[in-house]
């Protein structure tokens, strides 16, 4: 006759007192232990819009796309391999969080498995095109503090979500000249680099 194992006999007798180490899930809700990878999600107050989680993606599962005014995030729960690399590379920190949500099956389509977002972008007063998204801009101007003294697009940027600067209105640039106090402009790198030359 087979004696049990003394560890299986110890194991025996610790479930009967503390209860079986498994859970009842699906039969009751599940409780994942504190640093569990689950579904990855978008904080949209907290993301600025930087991309870098875009960029570190190993799986591609996050999405970019600059759409007219604004930049468009999708991340996709059925590609992500739930590394954590877009938390942990995430310039806020909290833009992106992986979650303790594991219950990611669906009877529908794959289009279900995603979360979108969207940020607007800073627009160059003189030629109009996109610059970086506008949370961005103040992130950074918060971030350096006076230093942003320093940036006259970062400077005229923070004065007007204060309502201190208004949006001056450019002609058509075929018609316009910059001039020297055209520097203190939100502009794009090329009309900076040209009001820096011509003016
Ligand atoms: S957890 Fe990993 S795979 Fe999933 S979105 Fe973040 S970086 Fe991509
Ligand atoms: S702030 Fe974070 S979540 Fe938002 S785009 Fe940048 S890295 Fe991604």
């Amino acid at each position: 006759m087979k004696y049990p194992k003394l560890r299986e006999l110890r194991e025996a007798i610790r479930a009967l007192i503390r209860g079986p180490y498994t859970s009842k899930f699906p039969h009751q809700p599940h409780k994942p232990f504190e640093r569990f990878r689950g579904r990855s999600e978008f904080h949209e107050k907290d993301c600025v819009g930087c991309s870098a989680c875009f960029n570190v993606c190993p799986a591609r599962a996050i999405e970019m796309s600059d759409v007219g005014r604004k930049r468009v995030l999708t991340v996709r729960w059925d590609l992500c391999i739930f590394c954590g690399q877009c938390q942990a590379n995430c310039i806020t920190g909290k833009g992106i969080m992986l979650s303790n949500d594991f219950e990611l099956s669906t009877t529908g389509q794959r289009n279900e498995l995603r979360q979108t977002i969207e940020k607007e972008f800073a627009v160059c007063d003189s030629c109009g095109d996109n610059i970086v998204p506008l949370d961005h801009i103040l992130w950074v101007a918060k971030k350096i503090g006076p230093l942003c003294f320093s940036n006259p697009s970062l400077i005229v940027f923070y004065l007007r979500t204060m309502d201190l600067s208004a949006k001056e209105k450019f002609p058509p640039k075929e018609e316009f000249e910059f001039n020297r106090p055209d520097r203190i402009k939100i502009l794009c790198p090329r009309c900076r680099r040209e009001a820096v030359i011509k003016s």
